[in-house]
């Protein structure tokens, strides 16, 4: 390449130009005696570059291109209550991959523990349904609002050696028993209304009893759970230094670890850590007891390490890079899972925790300390089921007197008397753990059936 041509890539301004088209050597003997104007260029160069760098931001994990129309990425899961979001690091098929993987992972590990606590996600999914249960001798699901629901067939026939049959019928209430009349009428081979008649002739009992103890089994953790919290630190973290950062050789391992697992990264480079969070006391009173809680901080050599916080129950402390990162920087997220309006993403400005002690998990205690939590979890259940569970019995009781919605104030004291005895008598069964039976007679049923079907009718 020869020197004019070199100069003329160089320094593309028409003033040089016009200088390289007079082709006096002198001219270019000068051009090539200014060093600062090609470094100039080269820093122009690098900032252009940087500048499309940023309009055409790509995926941390995969180099897509990153545009509008990028699907949000949950920062802290969606399915723990995360509200804040980011279309600046991962592209909306690794998002795709993630959600249906790893942070699945996480999703099917906190789902008892969602619908015991009745936490919504971020976008206000109720929790899931627990479905198959085993309550004692009874399979029950709990309901996306936790209320437990017997698992039977709504009607079995069982023939009697005398001739005859007993047809068992269990609905939730006397109503849900009218769509299985055409069905029993098969079974036993006459008319509907040869059904209305037996059910006229029997007597019903509407049985209202608290569910065996469930034993759920609560496991947090193993490798694809501990991927997805390190994606929600690697992520969290790219939104302060820039993705750029973390696609440096030095989150190599981290990425690698988060796109395809890597039992070696597991075993040295995520620990759990039990110890209670030098400031929890502060976090529960901004954030609740169950708080959930990100925090990525570098020391000076650029070691960035994350620690983790599920539900306060546990964490884990996961090194994102060894060293050779941004050093001496923080953030941290946090949020509330039972109110997700309530989280903050500017927390580490305001609580500081230190680096070392983020940097030393500890769970040598064999998890004692986040079983503790966990109980303190489990008391919070309880505590809110029984509420719940009055306010459930207050509004059948109500119900039953044809009672609903706004009502006129009560002006027959005998009625309300009624109503506060039956009230007292239903909860107090319920807290000794006993069955509240109330019968009903084969006339009420097969009226009330009658009812449903001129309605649809
Ligand atoms: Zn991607």
């Amino acid at each position: 390449m020869t020197a004019e041509g070199r100069i003329g890539l160089l320094l593309p301004s028409w003033a040089k130009r016009e200088a390289l088209r007079s082709g006096s050597s002198v001219q270019l003997k000068a051009a090539q005696n200014e060093p600062p104007p090609l470094q100039k260029v080269r820093e122009a160069d690098v900032q252009a570059l940087k500048l499309r760098g940023e309009q055409v931001a790509t995926c941390i994990f995969c180099d897509n291109e990153l545009t509008e129309g990028t699907k949000p990425e949950h920062i802290l899961l969606n399915a723990l209550g995360g509200r804040k979001t980011t279309r600046r690091v991962d592209c909306s098929m690794c998002n795709g991959k993630f959600g249906s993987t790893i942070d699945n992972e996480v999703g099917k590990q906190v789902a008892v523990l969602r619908n015991m606590l009745q936490l919504d996600s971020g976008t206000g999914g109720e929790p899931t349904m627990l479905r198959k249960i085993q309550s004692g001798g009874d399979v029950i699901n709990l309901m996306n609002d936790g209320t437990p629901e017997l698992v039977a067939k709504p009607f079995s026939i069982r023939k009697l050696e005398n001739g005859g049959f007993e047809l068992l019928i269990t609905t939730k209430s006397v109503e849900e028993i009218e769509p299985y009349v055409p069905h029993i009428a098969a079974q036993l081979r006459c008319t509907e209304e040869q059904v209305f008649q037996i059910l006229k002739s029997t007597t019903g009992s509407y049985v209202e009893r608290r569910p065996e103890t469930v034993h759920h089994a609560l496991g947090f953790g193993g490798p694809i759970a501990v991927r997805s919290a390190a994606k929600s630190a690697l992520v969290l973290w790219a939104t302060l230094t820039g993705s750029d950062e973390v696609k440096l050789p030095q989150y190599d391992d981290v990425r690698r670890f988060i796109t395809d697992g890597d039992e070696a990264f597991n075993l040295t480079r995520a620990h759990l850590d039990s110890r209670y969070l030098p400031e929890a006391t502060e976090l529960v009173r901004r954030f609740g007891k169950f708080f959930n809680l990100i925090y990525v901080r570098s020391n000076e050599s650029g070691r960035v390490v994350a620690h983790f916080t599920l539900y306060n129950v546990i964490s884990w402390h996961i090194v994102l890079a060894e060293t050779g990162g941004t050093p001496n920087a923080r953030i941290a997220l946090v949020s509330n899972p039972l109110e997700p309006a309530e989280w903050s993403d500017t927390i580490a400005d305001e609580v500081e925790i230190d680096f070392a002690w983020l940097d030393s998990p500890d769970y040598t205690d064999e998890l004692k300390r986040a079983r503790e939590r966990l109980e303190g979890a489990l008391r919070h259940h309880v505590e809110t089921q029984r509420e719940r569970e009055l306010s459930r019995i207050i509004d059948a009781v109500f119900t039953k007197r044809g009672i609903v919605g706004e009502h006129e104030l009560f002006k027959d004291p005998r009625l309300w008397q009624e109503i506060i005895a039956e009230i007292g008598h239903r909860f107090a069964l319920h807290a000794l753990g006993l069955p509240y039976v109330e019968t009903v007679s084969g006339e009420e049923i097969a009226a009330r059936l009658r009812a449903v079907r001129d309605k649809g009718a």
